[in-house]
């Protein structure tokens, strides 16, 4: 692709635009950048700016637009803005920056998306790799942006760098020639309802992972969700099932509580699943499918292994803080919702002491009330979601009220004898008393590190 002397407009300043814009403006492209953001606001992405750009803040201008050679567009803003219409009607291109990307590296590439476990598994993926010693880079979410990437000192890859790039909808609505070696899709529910006007449009939005793709290939898919199990039949790359439920002829798959692997007529009794440090059976659909990846790459299985034994969570994603006198404590900062919140209660046997609450999005917290009384001895409640939690809950566990997270975990010591649990999952937004779910965890993390 050429971008030198290019008249480029990147949409949306934030972290992916700010990628964009410099690693354009540093191959010599005019770069404009447009955020409906005021110059105040964005006074931080401003100031990082590797050489000037054009601004175009406040608004968006038709004119920006249509005096383009072509677009970058960040994944906040959406594909349907009317003068991307315009732009796109007078044949001017429009990239995602995913699409930027992949012009210039070199390498093999695995996409991950879905609508939950994006980020583990990308991790996992990223720790298989590097446990193996092989050059790897992981971005999205949890790294820095694709397009960021390409700047480290290994510049642009070679041909034996891995590059894990975690994917939502959105990165993939506007690719062109973006490929994945292998691509993977997680699971599929209805999520960003807001952004697409029906379900069918989520899920076409996915199904551009597959883009590119020939028999080369590979379509890493969950065989347990029936929306990606459909995916399977219709691909033109080699599709690779994963399932928890259910023994497949070929695949990744669990059997009798151990993971096997059955590829090309060989089977491999890869692992016990006992032994996967992770907790919860959706942590476990998320090592099926690392252990697809990590297998297609050719990874040595027993660095894999050690891997799965070893990785202790993503941060903020039950993530396993510390064992004091036989008691764990768990940070799940991250499950902002009632379904995430579900996901940890599940994911335990032992007795537990549940910290939760926060800020109340009018989520249905009754959804919680069997697994609370069957599982957990004491609620700690937190912040300005506990009356609701309270009266939805009723009266089957013992409950206390606080407003300070080191309180919140020193009851819950106080409450917890060795064999039992402490996880923080609060089911709610963070903003009441925190920047978001990252300090939260932070904070929680401190408090348990300074019992
Ligand atoms: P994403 O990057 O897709 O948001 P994460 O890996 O950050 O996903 O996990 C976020 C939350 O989603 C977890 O805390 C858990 O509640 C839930 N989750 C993770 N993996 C899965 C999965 N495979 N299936 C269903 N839910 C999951």
């Amino acid at each position: 692709m050429q971008v030198e002397g290019k008249n480029v407009l990147v949409v949306g300043f934030a972290r992916s635009g700010l990628s964009a814009a410099n690693f354009l403006l540093r191959r010599g492209a005019q770069v404009t950048i447009t955020d409906r953001k005021t110059p105040q606001e964005l006074e931080d992405a401003i100031a990082q700016l590797v050489k000037p750009a054009q601004l175009s803040l406040g608004t968006h201008r038709r004119e920006d637009f249509l005096r383009s050679d072509f677009i970058i567009l960040s994944p906040g803003v959406p594909s349907d803005l009317q003068e991307l219409l315009d732009a796109k009607n007078r044949k001017i291109p429009v990239y995602s920056e995913v699409e930027l990307a992949y012009r210039f590296l070199k390498g093999r590439l695995i996409g991950v998306t879905g609508s939950n476990g994006k980020t583990t598994t990308a991790t996992l993926i990223g720790q298989l790799l590097e446990t193996a010693g092989l050059d790897r880079v992981v971005a999205g979410n949890i790294g820095s942006p694709l397009i960021q990437s390409l700047e480290h000192p290994a510049g642009v890859g070679s041909s034996s760098t891995t590059y894990v790039v975690e994917l939502s909808s959105f990165q993939l609505e506007n690719i062109e020639q973006f490929r994945c070696d292998i691509a993977m899709v997680l699971n599929v529910s209805p999520d960003h309802q807001d952004r697409y006007r029906d379900f069918n449009d989520y899920l076409r939005a996915k199904q551009q992972i597959f883009l590119n793709q020939s028999g080369e290939h590979h379509a890493v898919l969950n065989a347990d969700d029936p929306h990606t199990l459909k995916m399977a039949a219709d691909r033109c790359a080699m599709a690779v099932l994963y399932s928890r439920t259910q023994a497949l002829e070929q695949g990744v798959f669990l059997d009798d509580q151990r993971i096997q692997i059955a590829w090309k007529g060989e089977k491999i009794d890869f692992m016990a699943a006992g032994e996967v440090r992770l907790r919860g059976s959706h942590n476990l659909e998320n090592v099926l499918a690392a252990t697809a990846a990590g297998f297609l790459c050719g990874i040595d299985q027993e660095a894999m292994r050690e891997t799965f034994r070893n990785f202790a969570g993503v941060e903020h994603r039950l993530e396993l803080v510390r064992d004091l006198g036989g008691v764990a404590f768990y940070n799940d900062s991250k499950a902002t919702n009632v379904q995430s919140t579900l996901q940890a209660l599940r994911a335990f046997s032992e007795p537990l002491v549940l910290i939760m609450g926060g800020l109340d999005k009018g989520a249905d917290f009754s959804a919680l009330t069997p697994l609370i009384n069957e599982k957990v001895k004491r609620l700690i409640l937190l912040g300005v979601a506990g009356d609701r939690i309270e009266a939805a809950l009723g009266e089957g566990v013992p409950t206390i009220r606080v407003w300070e997270m080191r309180q919140a975990v020193q009851l819950a010591q106080g409450h917890a004898v060795s064999g039992d649990v402490v996880v923080l999952s609060p089911g709610c937004a963070s903003f009441d008393m925190f920047e978001d779910f990252e300090h939260r965890g932070r904070v929680f993390k401190e408090a348990v590190h300074a019992l």
